[in-house]
This record gives C-alpha cells, structure tokens and sequence, in this order.
C-alpha cells in the first residue's frame, strides 16, 4: 500500500484518538480538530512532495499561539502536543497496520513530526523571549514611576518639613537669647541642645532636597573660580574639632595642581569633599587616621581621601553611591554626624557623587574589606575636570587675572605651607 493509502486508511482514527487524549471539554475539541485536519492534509502534501515548508504555515500559528497563561505559567503547551501526537501515532500504526505499511509510515511521518516539533520550539522560545522582554519593561516603567514618585514625595515631604522648622528655629533662638539675658544657665544649656537637633534635621531635610535635585536633574550649579587648596584649608578648620574629639589625625597635603585655579560651584565642592571627610571621620576607630592628597593628570585634578577604618565590603561598595542604599542597615543609624559608625540616612554619598558627576567628574572607592579588627580602610578618589573656563563667558572673562595669583584668596596663612597639615589631636 502506498503511503498516501496508509495516511488515508488511519485519518480517521488518528483523529479521534489525538483529540480524545489531548482536547479536554466540547468547544475545545471542534477547534482542536479543525486544527488537526489542517495539519493531516499538510502532512500528507509534504509526503507527496517531500517539502517540509507546506507546513511552516501552521507551525508559525501554532507557535505564536501560547495564551497569556501559558506564558505566565511556563507552559510549552504546543511542543507538548506534537511529542504526544509523535508517540499516538506510533502507536495507532502498531496496532492497525502490518508491519511494513506500518514502518513506511513511520519512515515518512517521523521525520515530518521532528522538523514541526524543532520550528514549533523555536517559534515557542521567540514568543516566550518577547512575553518576558515585554513584562521587563512593563516592570522597569513601574520601577521608574515609583521611584519618581518617590522623589516628588521626597521633595514635597521635605520643603513641608522646612516651613515649621524655620519657625522652631526661629522661637528658639529667641528663647536662647532671652535665656543669656536673664542668667537662666540651665534653660539656655537645655536649649542649646534643641538648636543643635534643629541644625541636624536641618541638614537632613537639605541632604532629601538635593536628592531630589539630583534625581530630578534638577541641581544648577553657581561656576566661579575654586583653588582645591582653598576648600582643603577650610575643611581642615572645620573637622579640627570632630578630629579631636575622635582624637584622631588628619593630614592635608598640599600637591601640584591644588594652586591651580579651575571653575567649578565651590559651595557644592566643599560639601562634596565635606561629605567623604566627615564620612572618613566617622567610619575610622578613635586614633586613626585621615589622609588627603591628590594629583593633577591631563585634564583632571585627583583628590583621595583615606582613612585608616573599618574598609568596605566589595558587595557594600556596590550601593553606597546610591540614594538610601544605607537603608538596610538600620542598627548603625545615629543622630552624631562624627560618631563612630553613626550611620545617617544614606545620603551623603548620592549627593557627593550628584555634584561631582554634575562638574563632568567621577568618584569611586577602593577599600580591600570591611574588617574591624583589621582595619582595611578606604581611599575615596574624586576626578575632578581642570575646567579652566566657566559656562558664562563673562565670569571667564571676569575673573581672568586671577589666574596667576590664586594666593590672592588664601584667608588661612597655614595655606602657603609646602609640608603636609596635621591636625592631630594627640
Ligand atoms: P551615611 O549617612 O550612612 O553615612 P553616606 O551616603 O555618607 O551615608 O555613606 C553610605 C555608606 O557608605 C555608609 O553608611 C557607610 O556604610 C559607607 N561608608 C562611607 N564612607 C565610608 C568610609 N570612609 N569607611 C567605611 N564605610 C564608609
């Protein structure tokens, strides 16, 4: 019998016994073989011409055909299908051909069944890539609206916050006054400790505003000419006392390229470099020590802070540039800004690298650990641009002659000094 009787003689049993085993309910079933007849004519054109693309057709219905619970659920419904069909139809020439007709049959559909199953796995795979793509981007639009919303809540929350802080400063510092005036020591001592919380919150609710600056693009910076030496005197006042009172060391070197006048917003640099001190300070034991020095490479002046504290896990050195990223270490948070380990909200690094991003620079940490016995320590590099001329043309042409005497603003006379300043509280 030839292979087309054979295909002929077994239809109708194939058929019913396909749909019976994989069709479950009424309605599924009619649709399911109108599917299979289509298919059994595709087969059989493809045995008499020995030409597998009769069937990409269906094949590309069926593979693109996956419901959305499919999908969800993982399922590769189709290629499930065509491996039962496979088996169901070896079986239905076992039990009504003879041998022969049987393998013939079988040398003949096999192969065709293969070729489906490869073309319906691929279509399967192409339209489970796309569902996931697909629900990646969804979730990424989602991650992003939130994290947007979560700026403007940042943002509203803080400036709401200011309004009634200003007015709790503003009472206080009355009643301090008012308290020296008429001799009330133990008053003015009790709200002496009040304005130092107002400062804190303050300085918090500012560090959420910058955040959502910096998020928001939204940071504009003031460009005018900057000295690093300068900044570097003026935080070398300003930590002289956590310094000492963590009865730590600090060394401030001065190196080429800290004379030089560059353009930049000083006020934002100062924070900046504030902020990886002050954070250098509070993540070093008492007695350690804090060193910064840099150097001047084409096109960038390099300022690196070290300390000699407790380092940094490489996993930990992952998130600290980013805004919160100390959320999850709810044990450290403090309210000292210098205490050792008195983790604060997480903010300080986001902001730092917000604003030297925002001059074209760039910060990173190296640190071999976190240990703290050991005491790895960390160096924070900041890449700051030589940018020689400001955004407007007319601050560059403004303080042009500055240029060659920077010492012009040196207010500190510790800045002319060649050797390294140390602040040691020992
Ligand atoms: P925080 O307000 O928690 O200090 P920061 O953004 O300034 O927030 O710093 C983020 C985290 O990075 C810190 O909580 C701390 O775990 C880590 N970190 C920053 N600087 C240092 C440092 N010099 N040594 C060790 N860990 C540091």
């Amino acid at each position: 019998m030839s292979i087309q009787d054979t295909l002929q003689q077994i239809r109708t049993q194939w058929m019913e016994r396909i749909s019976r085993e994989l069709a479950r309910g009424e309605g599924v079933r009619l649709g399911f073989l109108e599917q299979l007849e289509r298919f059994y004519n595709l087969v059989e054109q493809t045995v008499m011409t020995g030409d597998t693309a009769w069937l990409d057709p269906i094949l590309y219905d069926w593979g693109h055909s996956p419901t959305e619970t499919n999908l969800e659920e993982g399922e590769y419904y189709v290629s499930f299908v065509l491996n039962r069909m496979t088996t169901l139809t070896i079986e239905i020439a076992r039990e009504i051909l003879n041998e022969k007709d049987a393998l013939e049959l079988l040398a003949a559909v096999i192969p065709i069944f293969t070729h489906s199953l490869t073309v319906v796995v691929r279509y399967e795979m192409e339209t489970r890539v796309a569902h996931i793509s697909n629900e990646l981007h969804k979730t990424q639009e989602k991650l992003q609206e939130l994290d947007h919303n979560k700026s403007n809540f940042i943002s509203v929350a803080a400036h709401e916050l200011k309004t009634p802080l200003t007015l709790i400063e503003g009472y206080t510092t009355m009643m301090v006054d008012m308290a020296d005036e008429t001799g009330e020591l133990p008053i003015s001592g009790l709200l002496k400790g009040v304005n130092t919380g107002i400062l804190r919150l303050r300085q918090i609710i500012d560090d959420m505003i910058d955040v959502s600056l910096i998020d928001n693009n939204l940071l504009t910076l003031n460009f005018q000419p900057v000295w690093i030496s300068h900044l570097l005197n003026l935080l070398n006042n300003e930590l002289k006392k956590a310094i000492a009172s963590r009865k730590q060391t600090l060394v401030v070197h001065q190196f080429d390229g800290s004379d030089l006048m560059i353009y930049g917003d000083s006020e934002r640099l100062y924070q900046a470099l504030n902020n990886v001190a002050t954070n250098a300070i509070k993540y070093t034991p008492d007695g350690g020590t804090i060193t910064i020095n840099g150097r001047i490479l084409p096109g960038f002046i390099e300022i690196t802070v070290s300390d000699t504290g407790i380092g940094i896990s490489a996993e930990h050195q992952a998130i600290i540039f980013e805004k919160f990223g100390q959320l999850g270490r709810t044990n450290l948070h403090s309210s000292g800004k210098t205490k050792f380990k008195g983790g604060g909200p997480g903010l300080g690094l986001p902001i730092t690298r917000g604003i030297i991003e925002a001059h074209g620079g760039a910060i990173w940490v190296e640190s071999e650990g976190y240990d703290e016995v050991k005491l790895k320590g960390s160096t924070f590099h900041i890449l700051f641009p030589t940018r020689t001329e400001a955004t407007d043309p007319l601050i560059t042409k403004f303080f042009g002659h500055f240029k060659e005497t920077p010492q012009k603003i040196e207010t500190d006379p510790r800045d002319k000094k060649e050797s390294p300043t140390n602040h040691s509280a020992a």
